[in-house]
């Protein structure tokens, strides 16, 4: 299969020649083929939600197990209503925080075949806020199905050269939106009873956000302890190796030390073979040796920054043929919890504390 490549040189201002090539997306789209497009939190790869066959291509082309299920993403949110049974809460959540980075769990109707979901009697809607995704949805004229663009076991894809990296050949389109505004996948919530969320994976719509609107926040146990994921858990993506680079990861919790970032860097790092690379805040890089990969991120934003940059210095510390990378432990609120998340899965859950 030959992929095409499309670049949409400014997102927020769509060309007529922009629209006739998503317009063509969405309907490779409706005809069964996949196409690949940006949004505000990772690239997604988009299958008919209506289509089993083309579900079974997006795991075939990702490598994805089949009993992770995908995430069903609309142009507006009350055309979930086609596919699942809406409730008040998720009203209200769309309301409040859609188009937007944020997923909700709602029980299925049967237009959506087990292909989709694996299995499962819900589905994951989401309505997402990036006008390329929001046009290709609805252009398509169905519901979209679309994990992230990465094949599996692979960080998710913040840039476009991510995807064209892992799924040249596979998908017949990829639309090229440029950078990802947040760098990590979508918040997953699932409604408990009046007011109440659960989350399953923490993301840009934080527990803090959620509470502010007056909702009882639970943080599923698996979102931040690996061995409380099990066998069967409630969100099934949970449970696989996810965002795993080739380079060991090693995080390092400074809480409370009095030793420096670099110094306890060079310390660990004594007597080691091979390269080994640092994502770090700007303001420690200070005093790290000069055979280290260093990518930083601001301090201004902290935990923000990190999370759009996490993804990509994965990639990019394979890239350059790291054999380690040391990451910081983020703090736990706002958009730290998603990326504690992302990052102890990419360490296997191995912390040193300092
Ligand atoms: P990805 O497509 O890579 O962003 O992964 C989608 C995530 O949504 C996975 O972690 C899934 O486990 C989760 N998910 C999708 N559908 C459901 C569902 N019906 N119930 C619970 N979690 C879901
Ligand atoms: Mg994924």
């Amino acid at each position: 299969m030959t992929t095409e490549v499309y670049k949409v040189a400014d997102p927020q201002n769509l060309t007529c020649d922009d629209i006739s090539v998503i317009d063509r997306a969405g309907e490779i789209i409706r005809n069964g083929g996949l196409a690949v497009f940006p949004t505000e939190t990772v690239y997604g790869l988009g299958a008919s939600a209506y289509d089993p066959t083309a579900a079974s291509s997006v795991y075939k082309a990702k490598g994805r197990p089949s009993d992770n299920p995908l995430i069903v993403h609309v142009a507006e949110p009350s055309e979930a209503e086609a596919f699942a049974i809406v409730s008040d809460t998720y009203r209200d959540i769309a309301e409040r925080f859609m188009p937007g980075a944020v997923t909700v769990i709602l029980p299925k109707k049967d237009v959506i075949p087990d292909a989709v979901t694996g299995g499962l009697d819900t589905v994951a809607v989401r309505c997402p806020s990036d006008p390329v995704a929001r046009e290709l949805i609805r252009r398509a004229g169905v519901p979209v199905a679309a994990p992230s663009a990465n094949l599996s076991g692979k960080p998710s894809p913040t840039k476009a050269e991510h995807v064209v990296r892992d799924l040249s050949g596979r998908v017949d389109m990829i639309l090229d939106g440029g950078d990802c505004v947040f760098g990590l996948e979508s918040t997953v919530l699932k409604p408990e009873g009046d007011k109440a969320v659960r989350i399953l994976r923490p993301g840009a719509v934080t527990a803090e956000m959620l509470e502010d609107a007056g909702y009882t926040v639970i943080v599923d146990s698996a979102v931040t302890d690996l061995s409380a994921v099990g066998e069967n858990p409630e969100s099934p993506g949970m449970k696989y190796k996810h965002y795993a680079p080739v380079a060991e990861v090693i995080l390092l919790d400074m809480e409370g030390a009095t030793e420096s970032f670099s110094s306890v860097i060079n310390r660990m790092e004594s007597g080691n073979d091979g390269r080994f690379a640092v994502l770090c805040r700007r303001e420690d890089i200070c005093g790290i040796s000069d055979d280290a990969i260093v990518f930083t991120f601001g301090e201004k934003n902290g935990e923000d920054d990190m999370a759009h940059e996490l993804f990509s210095c994965l990639r990019a510390a394979d890239d350059a043929g790291a054999s380690r990378m040391y990451i910081p432990v983020p703090r736990l609120d706002g958009m730290g919890l998603a990326v504690y998340n992302r990052v102890i899965r990419a360490a296997g859950g191995r912390i040193v504390k300092v």
